[in-house]
């Protein structure tokens, strides 16, 4: 057995440790840096699960469902591979030392196979095995685990090999990053406000949750907004979308002058905006650089529970290149890593056949 693990991000590598423990011989293919998400994730500190979650979620998402059905498993391998964690009042799963670097050098320091710095363009399957861009063979799985575009500023990834196989891919959409507005806000761009924040399209309430709100020069952001842009990145028809502010957090006063930041205060006063229902109305949101994932991918419909793909059992899939994704919390990270725990069962399982 040789597996390709294509992509060496979050997915990629919890697998490499995995098949580790198994001794099953892999080859890691990765463009760049290895783990560069997951660096980066949670501002460094590594929010890598969630100990609450409900299909919501994931927007309902099925196949979610059943990936997250092995969410504890999934603890304990954590605990097992002595990464430690803790959880927060919010659910959020951190490790002891929140730093994603302790938790990408734990991979790392169980990673013993090869890693090739390259981009597979083209995936071939003959009679020996899969080979890789003409060059890479022989190898008896493929797993997929490329991720998606999102955060990339250049080299944004391509998934010419997905050509191939033939596969429904849904377009991939920023989510998880905050939305643009043509609202003059300029003057209070810098400030920071916790609130009440609604998506609305017209009259229609889509979500609503409290947090901070960051303005920019021509939006807004926050981990609040963020959640906001994942339902409206479900969205199919955009148009007619707003972001409604409770600035009072549902509080009555008589004067709001040691209630809101100064220049939110002299803002809403010299535009009469009545603070308990600020309108923004919705342009989009920001470009996929500034997303920290993507709506969209490969559709559920090509991929059995077991993570193969229905047309080539050979394939495994794993992580953000799913037509999957949930909101802030560690959701992402957190199916990624179910999907690499998934993958590896069932790749030692036909080893153990
Ligand atoms: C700034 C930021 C902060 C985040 N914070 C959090 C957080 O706190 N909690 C959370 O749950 N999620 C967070 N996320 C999302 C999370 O990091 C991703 O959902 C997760 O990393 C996806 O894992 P993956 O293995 O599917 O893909 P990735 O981790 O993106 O890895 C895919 C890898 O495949 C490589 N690749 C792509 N195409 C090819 C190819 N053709 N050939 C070879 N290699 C290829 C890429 O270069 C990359 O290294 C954050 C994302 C960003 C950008």
């Amino acid at each position: 057995m040789n597996v390709a693990i294509i992509g060496g991000g979050a997915c990629g590598l919890f697998l490499a440790s995995l098949l580790e423990q198994h001794k099953i011989p892999y080859c890691i293919f990765n463009r760049g840096k290895t783990g560069r998400k997951l660096l980066a994730s949670g501002n460094g500190k590594c929010n890598l699960a969630n100990m609450f979650f409900s299909d919501s979620d994931y927007h309902g998402n099925p196949l979610a469902h059943s990936v997250l059905q092995h969410h504890e498993e999934l603890l304990k391998v954590f605990e097992e591979m002595k990464i430690y964690t803790k959880t927060d009042k919010e659910g959020r799963i951190y490790p002891i030392s929140e730093s994603s670097f302790s938790v990408y050098q734990v991979f790392m320091d169980s990673i013993h196979g090869k890693i090739v710095d390259i981009e597979i363009e083209k995936i071939d399957k003959r009679e020996k095995g899969f080979i890789l861009n003409d060059t890479y063979c022989w190898f008896d799985k493929v797993v997929l685990c490329c991720g998606s575009p999102a955060g990339f500023v250049k080299d944004v990834p391509t998934f010419s090999f997905l050509e191939g196989l033939g596969l429904k891919r849904n377009p991939f959409i920023p989510s998880l990053v905050g939305f643009k507005t043509d609202l003059k806000i300029k003057d209070i761009s810098g400030v920071r406000t916790k609130c009440m924040v609604s998506l609305k399209q017209g009259d229609r309430i889509i979500h609503k949750e409290s947090g901070e709100v960051i303005f920019k020069d021509n939006g807004i952001s926050g981990i609040c907004v963020m959640n906001l842009s994942s339902y409206y990145a479900h969205l199919k028809d955009k148009k007619n979308c707003s972001v409604v502010l409770d600035l009072l957090n549902g509080n009555k006063y008589d004067s709001y002058k040691t209630v809101l930041p100064p220049k939110l205060y002299s803002y809403c006063k010299k535009f009469s905006i009545s603070p308990d229902s600020f309108c923004i109305p919705i342009q989009g949101v920001y470009e996929m650089e500034y997303a920290q994932v993507c709506s969209g991918g490969i559709d559920i419909d090509e991929i059995e529970e077991t993570l193969q793909l229905k047309k080539d059992k050979d394939v495994y899939i794993g992580g953000e290149m799913i037509d999957v994704d949930g909101v802030c919390g560690g959701y992402n990270l957190m199916f990624a890593f179910c999907c690499a725990l998934i993958i590896a069962k069932e790749i030692e399982n036909v080893v153990s056949d």
